[in-house]
């Protein structure tokens, strides 16, 4: 009985021995010292908007710069939805690599954001995107169908994203999109801004390939045309690669929706929806 005793007496002994040396093991680890150096800030500091972007109702293209479009050029308009997401970086740099072997031929777009796909990283992609030239947009924070919102979820959706944008471009409204192009009444004179749909849909989203996409687009292509993308999608990338200097060299130029309405004096006006900007005289 005793010599029972005395093994389980020994057992424990170790038990506790081998908990103690695997704990010490543990908090030997040690955590590298905290530096605030390594911490980047969120989102910069409020920077001071620029006037109002919308006169009299009319979207104000003032500061709008078409300094970079040829007024010999058909335009026709980018846009990316549900942006920024994966594949931004790789877009950008497409129009980069194309803009720097066609100096005369710049090439922008506008990308319709979600408020919440801006964070810490996509945010300097966005700065990147607006050094290149490219226009902001709205997109909703959430990309719900805002035809089943009340006005006031409807504005808070539409807020939030325009407040994260003006931390970009400084702008306190942008051009909107409506997520699914799903529009009502309501919608239109909530969003208080010119609603942007498009002519030409690449579909890019349903998986399509890049041959498709760039067929969709060539095939249809007209001057002041508004093309639909979206950011997430190789295959819209491929086709980029491939649809930016065979326009070029069909005589088109691509920029974005405010630079193409600008330079086509063709204003866009608040609750208003746009499916193209053609140019006024109807020459083009
Ligand atoms: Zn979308």
């Amino acid at each position: 009985m005793l010599k029972r005793f005395f093994q389980l007496l020994l057992l424990l002994i170790l038990c506790f021995v081998s908990l103690f040396s695997a704990c010490k093991e543990e908090s030997s680890v040690s955590l590298p010292p905290y530096t605030s150096e390594k911490v980047t800030p969120f989102f910069p500091k409020q920077v001071e908007f620029t006037p109002a972007v919308l006169k009299d109702g009319v979207w104000n293209t003032q500061e709008t710069d078409i300094s970079y479009i040829s007024p010999t050029r058909k335009l026709i308009s980018f846009t990316f939805d549900d942006t920024p997401k994966g594949s931004l970086e790789n877009i950008l740099a497409v129009f980069a690599s194309f803009n720097e072997t066609h100096p005369k031929c710049k090439a922008t777009a506008t990308l319709f954001c979600n408020g919440n796909l801006i964070h810490n990283s996509s945010f300097h992609t966005l700065q990147t995107a607006l050094t290149l030239g490219f226009e902001l947009g709205n997109h909703s924070y959430s990309h719900p169908d805002l035809t089943t919102l009340s006005t006031e979820k409807l504005r808070a959706e539409i807020d939030d994203t325009d407040q994260l944008l003006s931390r970009i471009d400084s702008k306190d409204k942008h051009l909107f999109r409506p997520p699914y192009g799903r529009i009502s009444e309501q919608v239109k004179s909530a969003v208080g801004v010119p609603v942007i749909d498009w002519t030409i849909d690449t579909l890019d989203w349903t998986g399509v390939s890049a041959d498709e996409i760039y067929q969709t687009v060539f095939s249809q292509k007209f001057s002041g045309a508004i093309v639909l993308m979206h950011d997430g999608y190789a295959n819209t990338v491929s086709a980029l690669k491939r649809l930016l200097p065979d326009l070029e060299k069909d005589g088109y130029q691509v920029v974005s929706v405010s630079a193409m309405s600008k330079a086509h004096d063709c204003p866009l006006k608040r609750g208003s929806v746009y499916i193209r900007a053609r140019k006024k005289s109807g020459n083009a």
